[in-house]
């Protein structure tokens, strides 16, 4: 956001940590809007949500967006569930293609498998991306065993998308203008071989797994 890269944030904090968060990112600047109860996400961790933006009124309308699509608010009929995701994706700036691809998984159930059969979102994701893609960027990396360890906060359609990629190298850019150090142990961190089981599981387990996805991430 710094960089004028990303129109606005959402930050999921354990709520232990909304308030120093909530303090430092005002502290830069910005407006944060929170999520009025605990979020908790099927196979998350409760989480407190900060709606972050440049100006008040578009962290307020960030947060609105997202009311509806949270679990407590219910399930919703799938196409107005779809036009809401377009628009909060669209509010946060993400690809539309990503956002689109996102949608289409929605429609499938956000767990099936393209070839039917059950895994987490995030495997059914990471599966999905990988099977598009001819090269794979670690600056797109969402399969680090650390999930805070990434550039991109969405999922990419492909792990070549050139959308996400121009995105997250610009957030890589702006990253490393502040931290050297640490932005060069994220680069290393987001390179080489990933696995994610189809519970979700992540990092080097994979011998032991009966069903993993192993993505190299051979650049960045
Ligand atoms: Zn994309």
């Amino acid at each position: 956001m710094k960089a004028g890269v990303k129109p606005a944030n959402r930050v999921s904090v354990a709520p232990v940590r909304a308030d120093e968060t909530e303090t430092r990112l005002r502290r830069d600047g910005f407006a944060v809007v929170r999520s009025a109860d605990t979020v908790t996400f099927p196979g998350r961790e409760p989480s407190t949500i900060l709606y972050v933006a440049p100006s008040e009124e578009y962290a307020r309308t960030l947060a609105a967006a997202e009311v509806p699509l949270l679990p407590s608010s219910g399930k919703l009929p799938l196409d107005e569930e779809i036009a809401l995701h377009l628009r909060f994706g669209e509010l946060l700036g993400f690809p539309k293609c990503c956002v689109e691809e996102f949608c289409n998984r929605l429609r499938r159930g956000i767990t099936c498998r393209i070839d039917g059969g059950y895994a987490d979102e995030d495997f059914v994701a990471a599966e999905c991306a990988a099977r598009a893609s001819q090269h794979f960027l670690g600056r797109l990396n969402d399969l680090s065993p650390d999930r805070r360890a990434r550039l991109v906060t969405f999922y990419p359609c492909r792990y070549d998308c050139p959308s996400a990629g121009n995105y997250a190298a610009a957030v890589f850019t702006a990253a490393a203008k502040m931290d050297a150090g640490a932005a060069a142990a994220l680069r290393d961190a987001l390179l080489g071989a990933m696995y994610i089981a189809v519970d979700g599981t992540r990092g080097g387990a994979a011998s032991s797994m009966p069903d993993v996805l192993r993505v190299e991430f051979d650049s960045f």
